[in-house]
């Protein structure tokens, strides 16, 4: 069995997202970006599969800019066997991705398709949900626990308040939540040993894929400054102050 997993470059976790000063958007001039923390628990549970003797070969999928190259070699010296670009310059949507890694499963036949439960710069957390209602492949997403049963996956999925267990047959998509599992550090021979892995490049056009943007930014701006909080004597200026001070009671 093959698994394709998804990774986006992304603004680094460790990066402060700021506006543009127009608010058109989230400034990425100069800013540090990396493989999208979620995606790297995806290719860490692929790996996990690999090593269980479950998956063959493991194919890490991203698209965007050249730069995402770098995210593809970081994931194959994770253990990524190879690596599929999708490359534009274009912005690309949650739909365009969905519809483009579609594609992809149809010349890669893959049993499984990991992704992470969102990218940290848009949080969109719709792709895998698309691509799932695209292939009509069932889903389980926010998985925090995969074990294989036959043909069926029992994943533990993180809800509020608690875990569901859910199973689903194969093929079938997952998105991976925090605590799935902890990537493992990339050593450096590996990193060499990823350089000569096969990294295949397509564009849009050639997956035969429309990545026209369907929804607009109409603006993105910083969350208003908190204000320090009071300490209040008892009950009674307590009930005061939100009813006479914030008027919400
Ligand atoms: P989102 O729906 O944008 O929150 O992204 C959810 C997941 O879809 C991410 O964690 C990635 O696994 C995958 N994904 C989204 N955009 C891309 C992209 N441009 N390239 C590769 N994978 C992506």
């Amino acid at each position: 069995m093959k698994i394709l997993v998804a990774v986006k470059r992304a603004i680094d976790y460790n990066v402060k997202a700021r506006p543009k000063s127009d608010g058109s958007g989230v400034e990425l001039a100069n800013v540090k970006m990396s493989m999208n923390p979620f995606d790297e628990i995806a290719v860490e549970e692929a790996i996990r599969i690999q090593e269980a003797g479950i998956a063959a070969e493991i194919v890490a999928v991203s698209v965007g800019p050249k730069q995402c190259q770098e995210t593809l070699r970081t994931a194959m010296a994770m253990g990524a066997d190879r690596g599929i670009l999708v490359e534009t310059d274009e912005e690309v949507q949650p739909l365009a991705v969905a519809k483009i890694l579609k594609a992809l499963v149809e010349k890669e036949a893959p049993g499984i398709i990991l992704l992470g439960k969102q990218a940290i710069d848009d949080d969109s957390n719709q792709t895998g949900q698309m691509l799932a209602a695209l292939l009509k492949w069932g889903q389980a997403t926010f998985a925090c626990g995969v074990e294989f049963a036959g043909e069926e996956l029992k994943v533990n999925r993180e809800v509020d308040g608690g875990t569901q267990s859910i199973s689903v047959k194969l093929p079938a998509i997952i998105t991976v939540d925090l605590r799935l599992n902890e990537p493992r550090y990339v050593k450096l021979p590996n990193i060499m040993k990823a350089k000569k892995k096969q990294l295949d490049i397509f564009s849009p056009a050639e997956l035969e894929v429309d990545i026209t943007p369907r929804l607009k930014l109409i603006k993105a701006e910083e969350p208003p400054v908190r204000v320090g909080g009071v300490t209040v004597a008892d009950v009674d200026e307590l009930v005061d102050k939100l009813r006479n001070e914030a008027k919400v009671i």
